[in-house]
């Protein structure tokens, strides 16, 4: 997936899970769940190569977070929710690591981290885009609605 519904969905996990030790490792796992499901990538959407995929990337990054930032702004919780959804994008970056700096592919365990998130998010042909979309549009609207709405529970806990 694209950067933006992780971001927010990292964060609607850290302003639900009870506590900042759980949100963050949960907002990390949900990076790998939400890369299972069928996404079109923007790159691969608009057919993107170099300076303006890279750009592409960029801008998409910005926009979560600038969202996740609105939306969790004077958020008791906001802390939380802004590491979560950092913990939900950062496998991506990680994911780079190889490229960026070959040294790193020494590193115990970033290989198989790496094979197994390159295993999970495949991008759906550019001709199914609809579901690829659809999956991405979703994801954001679901954590949109989970990082707006007031849970009763969640008040009085904190
Ligand atoms: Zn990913």
């Amino acid at each position: 997936m694209i950067g933006t519904p992780h971001i927010l969905a990292g964060g609607a996990i850290g302003k639900r899970a009870g506590s900042a030790y759980l949100a963050v490792p949960l907002a990390f796992a949900s990076h790998f769940a939400l890369d299972a499901l069928p996404h079109v990538d923007t790159v691969s959407y608009l057919g993107l190569g170099g300076l303006k995929s890279d750009l592409t990337i960029a801008a998409d990054t910005i926009v979560g977070a600038a969202v996740l930032l609105v939306l969790a702004r004077g958020h008791k919780r906001m802390r939380w929710i802004l590491w979560s959804g950092f913990a939900a994008a950062i496998m991506d970056v990680i994911a780079m690591f190889p490229k960026w700096f070959p040294n790193t592919s020494a590193w115990p365990g970033l290989s198989h981290l790496c094979s197994f998130h390159s295993a999970l998010s495949g991008s759906l042909p550019v001709s199914e885009w609809p579901v690829g979309v659809l999956t991405q549009v979703l994801t954001v609207a679901l954590a949109v609605f989970f990082l707006i709405h007031p849970r009763e529970r969640t008040r009085q806990a904190e």
